[in-house]
């Protein structure tokens, strides 16, 4: 790894208008090892605002000429008010001609295309005032056939490419596809970008810059004073992510996982604050708490199935589980006793159709004791790096919930100790949530 070069990004909130790209640059311009700069298309100013790239879905959507005219005007006005704040004299209106001469032609443009203008702006503009080069990721990142990013082309397509440039501003959020199409990640996927920049150039470090100060240790909306989590593992954050933590887009580790580059979570609205640091390995947490995080999500169900013996039956499992598969479900978790076991799974990947089905093979071919069906179960991640070899956090969940009168529907341990997993019903959802926070924040 390169440890005079730090990759940042910059959510689009950090963007929104001439202010926020005026701390933005103070950031970049604060440490000389922030040598490439990855950008959003502007995002939200107030909450009733709408974000560049959600205008460019409603262009690309609208229904006459005219609508898709006034939609592109729009977003041309939010790019030529930020140069003109910025006291820029770069040739934005020159660029949004050129995009809108495309979008107003006979032929039209692409989805693609349209969605990834945003952030190609966006990295016009913050090159210019920062005075560093623009990259285009089209020439930078690569997409095969089936949009998966190419990740043997890219590396040292990034590194080949950035070697000859000191300091970069590059769009995030899309690349190119074998054919010179634009193709973009998932949304929210300038995070994945600054993710294959860090790794392409071996980057120390990449600091994901946005408008929280870290991954907090439970959703803002339930537990409004939520704690920050100082350091949180890749493996962590991969628990959390699953289960609804909203902060870094969930494919953006998978890149800098791959030499260990850590990546540092921070605030551009509170450069004071560190932030968190996500890394491959971690001592036991600083502030000693069992739990880093916790996080869930409503939607799941559960099929309960009990059979005496069951424990003896060789292939009993694989038996239920070729229905699932039969049916194209895939699961979540299968707790088992020793005459009992559960299949839980998310509720909207099953149809009324194919549990009926499952139901019915079950009884048919299995003879089983008992079997039932519920729906509306909660899931809610415990996670921490700690809790491997601490014993008792199974049994203080247990003790809380049953305290607070809340039913245990199940409790579940991943293999690797880092996670344990609790269902409720869903209606108890938010209070196992505030319970288990409580139980855990310090
Ligand atoms: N602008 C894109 C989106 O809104 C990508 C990103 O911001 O990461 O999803």
């Amino acid at each position: 790894m390169d440890q005079n070069i730090t990759v940042v990004k910059f959510g689009g909130t950090s963007l929104a208008d001439a202010s926020q790209f005026k701390k933005v640059a103070s950031i970049i311009k604060a440490d000389p090892k922030r040598r490439y700069a990855v950008v959003s298309a502007p995002g939200k100013r107030f909450s009733s605002d709408i974000k560049i790239t959600d205008l460019l879905i409603r262009c690309y959507n609208a229904k006459t000429p005219e609508d898709r005219s006034a939609a592109f005007d729009v977003i041309a006005d939010r790019y030529t008010g930020i140069e003109r704040d910025l006291a820029l004299s770069t040739d934005i209106a020159g660029e949004i001609d050129l995009i809108r001469e495309k979008v107003e032609s006979p032929e039209g443009v692409t989805y693609s295309y349209l969605i990834s203008r945003g952030e190609y702006l966006s990295a016009r503009l913050m090159s210019a005032y920062l005075g560093f080069d623009f990259v285009d990721a089209a020439d930078l990142v690569f997409f095969d056939d089936k949009g998966v990013l190419d990740e043997a082309k890219t590396y040292p397509r990034v590194r080949e490419v950035l070697e000859k440039h000191r300091n970069a501003v590059i769009p995030g959020f899309y690349g190119s596809l074998a054919d010179g199409s634009i193709n973009t990640f998932p949304r929210g996927g300038s995070d994945i970008t600054g993710s294959v920049i860090a790794r392409g150039v071996e980057a120390h470090l990449y600091e994901n810059w946005t408008d929280v100060s870290g991954v907090l240790m439970a959703d803002p909306k339930i537990i409004p004073d939520a704690k920050c989590i100082d350091v949180l593992t890749y493996r962590e954050l991969r628990e959390l992510s699953y289960m609804g933590t909203q902060v870094l887009q969930e494919d953006a580790v998978f890149p800098v996982k791959q030499l260990g580059i850590p990546i540092n979570v921070r605030n551009t609205n509170d450069v004071s604050a560190p932030g968190t640091m996500i890394v491959a390995e971690a001592p036991p947490s600083a502030s000693g708490r069992t739990v880093t995080g916790l996080a869930g999500r409503r939607g799941f169900s559960v099929l309960l199935i009990e059979k005496t013996f069951m424990n003896n039956q060789v292939g009993f499992m694989r038996r239920i589980l070729s229905l699932f598969e039969k049916h194209g479900i895939s699961i979540e978790h299968v707790p088992t006793g020793i005459d009992t076991l559960s299949v839980i799974f998310e509720s909207a990947r099953a149809t009324p159709e194919a549990i009926g089905d499952i139901i019915a093979s079950i009884n048919r071919d299995l003879k089983v004791d008992y079997i039932s069906y519920s729906e509306n179960v909660a899931l809610v991640a415990v996670a921490g790096r700690n809790m491997v070899n601490r014993s008792g956090t199974a049994g203080m969940i247990l003790t809380q919930l049953g305290k607070a009168g809340i039913n245990i529907l199940l409790l579940s341990q991943s293999s690797n100790e880092i996670n344990i997993i609790v269902g409720v019903e869903a209606m108890h959802f938010e209070k196992t949530l505030r319970i288990l926070y409580d139980l855990f924040k310090d």
